[in-house]
């Protein structure tokens, strides 16, 4: 079986890499490279080329026979969409429709995309289950959910398998410590938390405490990379048995908050992370947590990684010694 990766030289799309070859599933994985790393692909074939490039997308089906589609690529910061709003839409629905496109012409009929908790909006329940209203409040968000909605479209036109799988906090690393998380510049919690402890990175800025949380800082839902990449395997088996659009929601179903997950990181280096308290971050809900019942359910899926500092240890192994 042969499955192209569309973003396999980023974060979680080259721990997905890893886990199909593992499984004796072949790889093959296109990049641009904007934001992945060549090194992060290791010895899957390896293809360069853009979404945006009908040309690149036609050369490689072309060349190849793929059975499915798993699509890591977007662009996926919530701050930087609300100042660059076309280049989200362009980018996260535009490729993707060129990459539908060329599957159809190729008769590729099954596509596992990389959704995400901002397709909800602001969270009106503690658990964010898949009957949460979708209301997108950042252009992130909405160019998620219109893919979603294109999604449920081609199902009913063109009889295409697919499933959504709507991250939450993706974190961790592989244990191997020699694939992690790596973005210039780095905005996320954990890597930036860690940076600071390296003294690679200035001291970390924790976005607003007043929020309605207990502690006043953020409350998110860590969700470990290999645990959304098992939720990958298991949606392409799903798609085996289960015609049309579907989507679950993919976390660990508990909230730590900023300070919580400081304290965490901590005692996972073994010193103090300096932090300091800086203004509240345009467009972060107070708390994401999901319910994944659904996904547990239906793909039979769950979490092997539910302690947070187990998830934490995983990326210090790859900060502190990151090869790309
Ligand atoms: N955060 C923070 N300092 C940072 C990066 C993130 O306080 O340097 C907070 C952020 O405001 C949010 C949480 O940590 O409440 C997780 O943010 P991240 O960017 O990692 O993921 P997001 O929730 O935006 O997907």
């Amino acid at each position: 079986m042969k499955v192209l990766v569309c973003g396999g030289a980023g974060y979680i799309g080259s721990h997905m890499v890893r886990r199909l070859s593992r499984d004796g599933i072949e790889p093959v994985v296109f990049d641009n490279l904007s934001t992945g790393h060549r090194e992060a692909v290791g010895d899957a074939p390896f293809v360069q080329g853009d979404l945006l490039e009908r040309d690149d997308l036609r050369a490689l089906f072309a060349q190849y026979r793929f059975d499915a589609v798993m699509h890591f690529c977007a662009r996926s910061l919530v701050g930087e969409s609300m100042t660059q709003p076309y280049a989200y839409y362009e980018n996260n629905v535009a490729g993707t429709l060129n990459l539908l496109q060329a599957m159809h012409e190729a008769g590729v009929g099954k596509l596992v995309f990389s959704s995400t908790a901002a397709v909800f909006g602001v969270p009106e329940s503690d658990l964010i289950d898949e009957s949460h209203p979708r209301q997108p409040i950042n252009p992130y968000g909405a160019s998620k959910l219109m893919v979603e909605r294109i999604l449920e479209d081609a199902g009913r036109a063109y009889g295409l398998r697919s499933v959504a799988l709507r991250y939450f906090n993706a974190a961790g690393a592989s244990p191997q410590g020699d694939i992690g998380e790596s973005h210039e510049p780095e905005t996320h919690l954990i890597p930036n938390m860690l940076r600071a402890a390296t003294g690679k990175g200035p001291s970390l800025k924790v976005f607003g405490n007043d929020y309605a949380t207990p502690d006043g800082t953020c409350v998110r839902d860590y969700v470990h990379v290999d645990d959304l990449a098992d939720a990958h395997s298991r949606a392409l088996a799903f798609m085996a048995t289960h015609e049309g659009a579907h989507a679950f929601n993919l976390g660990n179903g508990s909230g730590f908050s900023v300070l919580e997950m400081i304290r965490a990181a901590s005692d996972v280096v073994g010193s103090e992370i300096p932090y300091d308290l800086a203004p509240r971050r345009a467009g972060d809900p107070d708390r994401l947590v999901a319910s994944s019942a659904k996904a547990q359910r239906e793909l039979g899926w769950a979490p092997r990684y539910t302690d947070v500092a187990e998830i934490v240890e995983t990326a210090w192994r790859w900060h502190r010694q990151p090869r790309y």
